[in-house]
């Protein structure tokens, strides 16, 4: 069986990632999609749980993915799931220099291969940060975000900005 392990923050998850878990879907027999917490990342607006819950909610219509939310090594999480390939999406030529440093890493610690999905043009400047700005101030996200999330977001900052 072809398992393809999809990690990342997600915080939060829109639809750009969506697009990538649903066309990784026709390439691997199972996508497990994994919700990690990235130390360098500063405080997170949702915790591992909220995240997974909200992923499983919007993935529910693609029978062959599954949730998992960690704190460990991306290797680690790669071996215990049986994953074939770590997928990752590619916006633009900039992501790709880091994406190649973590893709040889991860390979030489494990042997793990790593394919790149490039993203539809329409979600190239779709990323979790800018949305979590927009959000915070009270800008209109649902182009972004799946609804569930955009709910999600709105009752977070209802109160206000919140800080990073
Ligand atoms: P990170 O893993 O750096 O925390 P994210 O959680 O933002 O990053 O993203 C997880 C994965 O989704 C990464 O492979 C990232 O390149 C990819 N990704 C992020 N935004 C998009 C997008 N708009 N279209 C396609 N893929 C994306």
């Amino acid at each position: 069986m072809k398992v393809g392990l999809f990690p990342g923050s997600f915080d939060p998850f829109h639809n750009g990632h969506l697009e990538i878990v649903e066309r990784a879907s026709h390439l691997f027999d199972e996508v497990v999609v994994a919700a990690l917490r990235n130390p360098q990342k500063s405080q997170a607006l949702f915790d591992l749980d909220e995240r997974k819950q909200m992923i499983e909610e919007v993935t529910a219509h693609i029978p062959s993915v599954r949730i998992v939310s960690v704190s460990k090594l991306l290797v680690n999480v790669a071996r215990d799931v049986g994953a074939s390939a770590i997928v990752r999406g590619l916006r633009v030529v900039s992501d790709f220099e880091a994406e190649m440093q973590m893709a040889q890493m991860n390979h030489h610690l494990s042997g793990v291969e790593t394919i790149f999905i490039p993203t539809s043009p329409k979600y190239s400047f779709v990323a979790s940060k800018l949305v979590r700005e927009v959000a915070r101030f009270g800008g209109d996200v649902s182009a972004f975000v799946p609804k569930v999330v955009a709910d999600h977001m709105a009752e977070r900052f209802k109160d206000g900005p919140f800080d990073d």
